[in-house]
């Protein structure tokens, strides 16, 4: 089967993956083989691959095939799948499999399985033809649900989820998210689905104007304090970090009410945190497996959407010097733009170029399409600000 290898770890511009021939894998017991539809392209990738997250033993070998947001169907049952068949539409997010049985697994908080396994970062992910799962960490997709749509909810659509549950928003309260992206504008549908009057903090106008579309209410950080300026509303009950960044943490800090929640998606620290305010801090990772098929059955209502654009991509694939889907995560780094904040404004021009480039090049070859989400700058109008992940889903056709 074709797949999408990383080789080496390195800059992306150096092409550290390649496109090879290796051999489709086998389903063990208790496990599924997937034809891959379709599989996000996550900010996290292009941390991975570039060797941002070498020092934390990630990957944990190579060469590996990343891709942790996947959707396909299934062609073959190891021994002893009972609960899915040959040709369901599944799908599978970051957590792989679990130990099933540790005081995480057993309270249903899997998420925090310390002998998890990660796809595309301890087992061969889904840039790929085929995929192994796990039959138990694989989810049967709705049946109205698109791959390419349904792709993109397997992490940021969990991700976004979990985060809005720690929040404990009911109707009425007040929630800020801070960071408008390929997490983040999902983080306000799912906000307003609960009720609470939703917040929507971003430096960019282009953010703000989608976040409006999603019904929030906008604080421009770009003109001012936006702690500052959900206090004189009041504050917030809670606030909702997506963007990686201590001075983010620290507004969403000073917005929150005495007693409320600050949870925290991202990698940032706290600088400040006034005890007597009695604040409480939660980080948040991914989401339950009963919340990944609640994430599910929200899509499929039609309640909530993560932004998509259909991209044709060339055969070199994902993250190669083609790729407009790694590359769209990339940062400009003649600009000296951080590492970590991968889809301002300041480099839209150049991804966008090469996407539509690609897109009249490669729209009628038969290997990929890519969507970015909300969070990519390769889609006009609808960016993602400092540095919160974006996603797009990679389609093979055939
Ligand atoms: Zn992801
Ligand atoms: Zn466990």
């Amino acid at each position: 089967m074709k797949a999408v290898v990383l080789e080496s770890l390195r800059p992306i511009e150096q092409g550290p993956l390649v496109i090879r021939e290796v051999d489709r894998p086998t389903p063990g017991a208790g496990q599924v083989l997937i034809k891959v539809a379709a599989c996000g392209v996550c900010r996290s990738n292009l941390h991975m691959i570039e060797g941002d997250w070498a020092s934390a033993g990630n990957p944990s070998h190579l060469p590996i095939i990343p891709g942790h947001e996947v959707v396909g169907t299934i062609t073959e049952l190891g021994a002893g799948v009972d609960h899915l068949s040959v040709g369901d539409r599944v799908g599978v997010q970051p957590l792989w499999s679990t130990c099933g049985y540790c005081e995480f697994c057993v309270s249903g908080v899997d998420q925090l399985c310390q002998t998890k396994e990660i796809t595309g970062e301890t087992v061969d992910g889904g840039y790929a033809e085929y995929m192994v799962g796990t039959a138990a960490h694989t989810h049967l997709l709705p049946d109205v649900l698109a791959f390419q749509d349904a792709a993109p909810l397997f992490c940021p659509g969990i991700t976004a989820y979990g985060s809005v549950m720690k929040a404990r928003l009911t109707p009425g309260k007040k929630v800020a998210v801070f960071g408008i992206g390929g997490v983040g504008h999902v983080v306000l549908q799912m906000a307003g689905l609960t009720g609470a009057d939703v917040f929507a903090v971003s430096r960019g106008r282009n953010h703000l104007d989608l976040a409006a579309e999603l019904g929030a209410t906008s604080v421009d950080a770009s003109s001012g304090d936006p702690a500052e300026a959900l206090q004189r509303v009041g504050g917030v009950d809670a606030s909702i970090v997506f963007a990686p960044s201590d001075a983010v943490v620290d507004q969403a800090i000073r917005a929150t009410r005495p007693g409320g929640i600050i949870v925290i998606g991202i990698n940032a620290g706290i600088n400040a945190l006034p005890f007597a305010q009695e604040k409480m801090v939660v980080g948040s990772l991914l989401g339950t497996r009963q919340q990944m098929r609640e994430v599910l059955n929200l899509a499929a209502a039609g309640k909530i959407k993560a932004e998509c654009q259909p991209f044709a991509q060339g055969r070199r694939g994902p993250g190669t010097r083609r790729s407009d889907g790694l590359s769209c995560a990339a940062p400009e780094r003649a600009s000296g733009h951080n590492r970590r904040m991968p889809c301002s404004g300041r480099h839209r021009p150049r991804p966008r170029h090469v996407g539509q480039r690609l897109r009249t090049r490669y729209a009628a070859t038969d290997l990929i399409a890519v969507t970015p989400s909300a969070g990519c700058p390769l889609h006009p109008g609808k960016g993602s600000e400092h540095g919160e992940s974006g996603s797009l889903s990679t389609v093979w056709d055939g």
